[in-house]
């Protein structure tokens, strides 16, 4: 069993900087020998990412918004063409409007619930139908999640309710994929200060409490969640699928 990827073709979606989760997953798999295609979602995007990704040989750079179908379907047809096979798919992306990620959840609009399960949670099942007629020798599929999806976080909201959705996704499409040696699992990360994070009230006072309960008595390191991203795509975590890894120094153990 290996975490060599040499030979093998992974895409990612969800590097905006390189702070991202996705930045650190992506230049694990290119440290394993993975040939890279990465995503951005548009062209106001595209400069700061366009720059970070060239800084990796050999890995190139595509736009897809996965809230479009049309760009989805583009992508996928433009990787077959460049890449023939896929092995690898790693999706960390989500959003919410910022009104949804203050006060309370009671108040979450239809409109705020549909775009935070449409960007969050569908796209994952968009990107896996697109990618499983590529992912012809088996392949790995690698989601990022948050506790909030089994515990209340105070203005986490609509956010803690995709996330539990996607946790379930990973579920039903590992058992549809599974057949065709296509697994599909979840990294479950501790907070970890991103774009994304700057988006939740009170994001600070989470990673302290995290860093007070959690059994390492620490953060988590956005490397430390790359490497698992790493062990999921690769041959070592071969007997693996529809799991939830939690790689947030333990605090989801924790009654109090
Ligand atoms: P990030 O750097 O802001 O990444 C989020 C990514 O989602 C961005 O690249 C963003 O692209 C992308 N995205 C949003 N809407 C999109 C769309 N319609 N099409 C394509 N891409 C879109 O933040 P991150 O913290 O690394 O988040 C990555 C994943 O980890 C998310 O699923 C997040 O929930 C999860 N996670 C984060 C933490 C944490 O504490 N940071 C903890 C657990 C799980 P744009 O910037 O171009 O919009």
């Amino acid at each position: 069993m290996s975490f060599n990827l040499e030979g093998r073709t992974a895409v990612v979606f969800g590097v905006a900087n390189k702070r991202s989760i996705a930045w650190s997953i992506a230049q694990g798999l290119h440290k394993a020998g993975a040939q890279l295609a990465i995503t951005y979602q548009n062209e106001r995007l595209a400069l700061e990412a366009k720059d970070l990704i060239v800084s990796l040989p050999g890995a190139e750079a595509f736009q897809c918004d996965v809230s479009k179908d049309d760009e989805i379907d583009r992508l996928f047809a433009t990787l077959k063409e460049r890449y023939g096979k896929l092995h690898v798919l790693v999706h960390s992306i989500a959003f919410a409007p910022a009104e949804a990620l203050k006060g309370e959840f009671v108040a979450t609009t239809r409109e705020s619930f549909r775009i935070a399960h449409d960007v969050s949670v569908y796209s994952l099942v968009a990107l896996a139908r697109a990618a499983a007629p590529l992912m012809e020798d088996g392949g790995s599929i690698v989601t990022l999640t948050y506790n909030g999806s089994q515990r209340v976080v105070p203005r986490y909201n609509v956010m803690g309710v995709a996330k539990a959705a996607l946790e379930c996704c990973v579920r039903y499409l590992a058992y549809d994929l599974g057949k065709r040696n296509i697994r599909v699992n979840a990294i479950s990360a501790g907070p970890v200060k991103t774009l994304s994070a700057r988006g939740i009230a009170d994001f600070s006072d989470m990673l302290k409490a995290h860093a007070e309960r959690a059994p390492l008595k620490r953060n988590v390191n956005v490397n430390e969640v790359g490497a698992t991203g790493v062990f999921l795509a690769s041959d070592a975590s071969s007997g693996t699928t529809g799991a939830v890894i939690y790689v947030d120094c333990g605090y989801n153990i924790m009654g109090f």
